[in-house]
């Protein structure tokens, strides 16, 4: 059996590691302290935060036979949310398909898929290297290395995957093609339930683009909470701008928005993802070098998002020659 490597525990990075399970020997390695990348859950004392992606949709049979199955593993639940857009000053539903998150927290999926594979957590990947018999050792941020392994899965952000794929890699101007953008997450833990009316607010031409009560999702902890999303565009001006300032604006903007005082909160906090969401996509489903037998996945090559990061993956985790 071949030894595959796997750079990166996010949604596309576990479902290359399912895709390959059972046809090739799969490591999955992460730089992080647990699985799920960007559909991550961050704690503070009673309070939970999804932080990350705030639900998902599903466009493709593919995605919703595995979200069905899911569904029924309760690892994934519907969220009826009361949904508004605040648009032009004007209150409308804020119509769409159905939303889903994962349960009892957006990590929990994540954290299933990976129950059955091999992964190494901390494992921050810094470069590759080839070896005389063709195969590749992962060289670690720390020194450590592990070779052996015949094909890599690299499931990072693409300006990351520059960083640590060799420069054979042939598919380095498509990585340079999709780009990111910014965004700011507000996570604010509430002394008692805001009745605004709505569960989650999408606003236009603000400093914040979202607001969600992250406890109105299913299954979550009762502790309430309010997430906030920054705009992208905002976000990429401000994206080293000093981080009080830029909470104290998104808290003052939400403030107005919910008709409260939220800098009297008893938990503020603030996370920075550098590349949350993708603003140029591949329109491919993944980056295959058959030479160097090295694969390239993400929710960056199809268009963002979990379901075009699950697809990705898959696809990744199916361009491999596994016969030897
Ligand atoms: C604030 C925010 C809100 C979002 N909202 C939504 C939403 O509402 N709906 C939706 O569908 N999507 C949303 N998304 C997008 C969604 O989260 C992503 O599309 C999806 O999770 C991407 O999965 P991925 O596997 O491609 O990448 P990631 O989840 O980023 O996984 C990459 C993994 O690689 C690891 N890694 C990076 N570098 C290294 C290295 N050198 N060595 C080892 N490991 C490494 C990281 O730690 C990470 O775990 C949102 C994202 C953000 C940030």
């Amino acid at each position: 059996m071949q030894n595959i490597a796997i750079i990166g525990a996010g949604m596309s990075g576990l479902s290359a590691a399912h895709a390959l399970m059972g046809r090739a020997r799969v490591t999955v390695f992460d730089k992080s302290r647990g699985v799920s990348g960007r559909m991550s859950t961050r704690y503070a004392g009673d309070y939970e935060f999804d932080h990350g992606a705030q639900y998902f949709t599903v466009k493709s049979s593919e995605f919703m036979s595995v979200v069905n199955r899911a569904m029924a593993q309760g690892h994934i639940a519907p969220w009826a949310a009361r949904a508004k857009y605040l648009k032009s000053g004007l209150m409308q539903e804020d119509t769409g398909g159905a939303r889903f998150v994962a349960t009892p927290r957006m990590n929990s999926w994540a954290k299933a898929l990976a129950d059955p594979l091999s992964v190494k957590l901390g494992a921050r990947v810094k470069t590759l290297q080839r070896a005389k018999d063709n195969r590749w050792t992962l060289i670690f941020e720390d020194g450590r290395a592990i070779k052996g392994f015949d094909g890599v899965v690299c499931s990072v952000p693409p300006r990351q995957a520059l960083d640590l794929l060799p420069k054979e890699f042939s598919k380095r101007a498509a990585l340079k093609r999709a780009q990111m953008d910014v965004c700011f997450a507000v996570m604010l833990g509430l002394s008692e339930p805001i009745e605004t009316g709505w569960d989650t607010l999408r606003v236009n031409d603000l400093p914040v683009n979202w607001l969600a009560f992250n406890s109105s999702k299913p299954g979550r902890a009762k502790a309430p909470t309010l997430m906030i999303q920054s705009a992208p565009e905002w976000s990429n001006t401000h994206a080293e701008t000093d981080r009080d300032w830029v909470q104290r604006v998104m808290t003052e903007v939400a403030s107005e928005l919910v008709g409260a005082d939220l800098s009297k909160a008893p938990h503020h906090a603030l996370h920075r993802w550098l590349y949350a969401a993708v603003s140029q996509g591949l329109n491919q489903t993944h980056l295959f070098d058959s030479d160097l037998n090295i694969a390239a996945c993400g929710d960056w090559c199809v268009g963002g998002r979990v379901e075009g990061a699950f697809l990705s993956g898959l696809s990744a985790g199916h361009c491999f020659n596994l016969k030897t």
